[in-house]
């Protein structure tokens, strides 16, 4: 099987108004396959102008799907819950292809990302205000809720389906329009959610995508246009800034999805062998590309060195190669920038001081690998710590009190995910309470749910992805004040 068939002949090109169509000037942009560094096809590279144009088509289409009935908005979610599912494996052999990842870790984010859809084509119809009688009697509240209006969504490349249906999917319930821009590296996925959602029935201009180079003028031509209602942003803390800044002039709402530098805590009561399970998940899901990864691991001192072994056994265990072959559990990083920044990190970590369990060298190319990794006795304050690894490496730091790994824990600019290991109930209370993350997961290296309110806080962004709060980034409140009668 090829992913590349999910995508019709015109299907390479961008997508607005509901019409498939080349980039102004006919510009391509190749999309690399990660595992040997060879170009897999090309897609249209939209211009400034093709993207006010997709702007024009979400503006035009904006009034009638806001008030398209809400259950047709959920049932249109519903049918592409139901075809995407019935062409999984065809969805995740594109997303291998083009993202690097296993074809059975692209499996799982089909499952995840396509859940979005279903949850939120649970959601559009349940969308409500309120009406109460004012304290002190007399006057009558009512509140409405509306769509916000057009939306920009722009995503990055490591999740390219479940970045894209976490927003899109709130965003159709609502009755909001948008225009998408997935990351230049792996667009391919993004085109094939466009024709689906197309089949399912979505009415031309409510959902445009156009794929790009020009990420820059892109953003800043379209955020300096008022009719642009709101950002989605999916990606770097670094870009997240600027975005922000460029919303200020015409006072976008935004949503941030940014980085993360999620500690793993072991307790020393903590059952080691299910924290080295938990591990293996919150470090290798996505080859540790992931904002949730678990980037430093925490271990009480007695117990650490059973825990590096049990992890390096597992790790040092895992084959890598391409991720559409048979037996491969890890892929290649997205490029050639990612193994050199992982493999510096690892570098300094060593220099610091670190000891190498398993793993530490990248393997000569062709492709971009990196080796499942783990490292003992890193310092707290080695850059490996402070910076976002983004690749399959596990450094080990040690602590001696609880006081202690709370303090190291939120010794970062981030507050994104975090995973806690103990089978203390206080200690789990009290360190819950303590964490300044988004996300906490006990006993648990996997918290990603689509029914769950996902982000962060800190560095990491703001805003809600999933759950119940996730619709309410799409919807503004309009309050009507009312007489008794
Ligand atoms: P990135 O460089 O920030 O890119 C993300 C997206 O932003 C891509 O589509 C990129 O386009 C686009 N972009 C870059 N500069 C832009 C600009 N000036 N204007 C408009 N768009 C711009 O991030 P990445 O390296 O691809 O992704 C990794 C980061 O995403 C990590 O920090 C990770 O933690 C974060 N992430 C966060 C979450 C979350 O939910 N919190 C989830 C997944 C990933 P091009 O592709 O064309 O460069």
């Amino acid at each position: 099987m090829n992913g590349l068939d999910l995508l019709g002949p015109d299907q390479r090109g961008l997508y607005i108004g509901g019409t498939w169509r080349e980039a102004e000037g006919g510009e391509r942009l190749d999309v690399i396959d990660p595992a040997d560094g060879s170009v897999l096809t090309d897609v249209a590279d939209g211009s400034v102008n093709d993207a006010v144009d997709a702007l024009d088509a979400a503006v035009a289409a904006q009034a009638a799907w806001a008030t398209t009935p809400p259950r047709e908005r959920g049932e249109i979610l519903r049918t592409a819950f139901g075809l995407i599912t019935d062409r999984a494996d065809e969805f995740a052999h594109l997303m291998s292809l083009e993202m690097g990842k296993t074809v059975a870790e692209a499996r799982g984010e089909v499952g995840y990302g396509v859940e979005f859809f279903r949850w939120y084509a649970e959601e559009a119809v349940r969308i409500h205000g309120r009406w109460m009688q004012a304290p002190a009697g007399g006057s009558r509240l009512l509140t409405i809720k509306k769509p916000v209006g057009p939306c920009l969504f722009i995503t990055p490349w490591n999740f390219p389906l479940a970045m894209g249906t976490r927003k899109i999917g709130p965003a159709i319930a609502a009755g909001c329009t948008m225009v998408v821009k997935p990351a230049s590296q792996t667009p391919l996925t993004m085109l094939a959610l466009a024709g689906v959602l197309a089949e399912a029935g979505l009415p031309d201009g409510v959902l445009n995508v156009v794929t790009t180079s020009r990420h820059s003028e892109f953003s800043e031509a379209l955020q300096s246009d008022d009719r642009l209602r709101k950002v989605s942003f999916t990606g770097s803390t670094g870009v997240g800034k600027i975005l922000v800044r460029q919303s200020a002039d015409q006072l976008q709402r935004l949503s941030m999805e940014l980085g993360g530098n999620a500690p793993f805590l072991v307790f020393e009561d903590a059952d080691v062998d299910a924290a080295v399970d938990g591990a293996m998940i919150a470090k290798m899901r996505n080859m540790g590309e992931a904002c949730t990864a678990a980037n430093r691991f925490l271990v009480h001192r007695s117990v650490a060195q059973e825990f590096a072994e049990k992890l390096g056994k597992r790790m040092g265990g895992l084959s890598v190669g391409r991720g559409q072959d048979d037996g491969v559990d890890v892929g290649p990083l997205i490029d050639e920038k990612a193994v050199e920044s992982v493999s510096q990190l690892v570098t300094d970590a060593i220099h610091d001081g670190a000891t190498v369990v398993t793993g530490g060298q990248a393997p000569e190319g062709p492709g971009y690998f990196y080796p499942p990794t783990v490292l003992l006795d890193v310092p707290v304050d080695s850059e490996i710590n402070v910076q976002e690894i983004f690749g399959p490496v596990a450094p080990i730091s040690t602590f001696e009190s609880e006081e202690e790994a709370i303090r190291q824990a939120n010794a970062t600019e981030y507050g994104l995910a975090s995973y806690v290991y103990t089978r203390d109930l206080a200690r789990t209370i009290r360190v819950a309470e303590s964490l300044e993350f988004g996300m906490i997961g006990i006993n648990s290296g996997l918290i990603s749910n689509p029914a769950a309110p996902f982000g962060g806080v800190k560095a990491s962004g703001f805003g809600r992805e999933g759950g119940f709060e996730g619709i309410e980034e799409y919807l503004e409140t309009t309050y009507v004040a009312l007489p008794a009668g």
